[in-house]
């Protein structure tokens, strides 16, 4: 019987993500929403890698199998690298992507296209039944347009231009987004692990 590698999310965006830029392994992937009971983990750290490490940690416990999660940032850099890790709860505690992204354009009204820098920053964690934890990070650069554009992906993507693309994440194709993502620059760190699981 293969094990388990959970992707401690109840993402379905982020978990199909994860899934798509996965190679084949010898594992059987699930995500938390298989588990009925499992809640979700608090994410009240102060830094990507400590969310990211509740998470799988959580999962890994709950579920006595290894277990990946992500944390991911959005930081702007007019905005003193804000919304940063509260890029979930931007704009209040139970804020849709919508809610978000309208609080982001509101607090860059008025600043030029040359200071709209930012970068995406993903921390994966990979953290084993037994509780040993590795721990990788993925950056992406580029800069937050001026109005929403496009329909793929999730969350703050239609406002992301990475670096040398005049599409936004929302507008690549999902396979584009999963080459050169943040998520996937993370996951690459952990590969050389996930591929001796067995
Ligand atoms: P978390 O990692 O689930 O805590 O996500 C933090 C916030 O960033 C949420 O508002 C997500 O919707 C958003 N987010 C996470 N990953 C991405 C992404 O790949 N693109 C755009 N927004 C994202």
């Amino acid at each position: 019987m293969k094990k388990s590698l959970i992707i401690a999310t109840f993402n379905a965006h982020k978990a199909g993500e994860i899934r798509a830029i996965l190679p084949s392994l010898p594992l059987r992937l699930r995500t938390l929403a298989e588990f009925p009971e499992a809640a979700p983990a608090a994410e009240d750290g102060v830094t990507l890698e400590e969310n990211a490490v509740k998470k799988a940690s959580a999962a890994a416990r709950f579920t006595g199998s290894w277990a990946l999660a992500d944390d991911t940032g959005l930081e702007v850099d007019a905005l003193g690298g804000a919304p940063g890790v509260r890029s979930a709860r931007y704009a209040g505690e139970n804020a849709s992507g919508a809610d978000n992204n309208a609080r982001l354009l509101g607090e860059l009204a008025g600043v030029p296209d040359a200071r709209r820098s930012a970068r995406f920053a993903t921390v994966m964690a990979l953290v084993s039944p037994s509780g040993e934890i590795a721990l990788s990070r993925g950056v992406l650069e580029g800069r937050i347009t001026l109005a929403p554009r496009g329909v793929n992906g999730f969350g703050y993507d239609p406002l992301f231009e990475p670096e040398g693309s005049a599409l936004t994440l929302a507008e690549l194709p999902d396979a584009k987004k999963n080459v050169l993502s943040h998520r996937a620059r993370a996951l690459a760190g952990l590969l050389p692990l996930l591929q001796k699981l067995r």
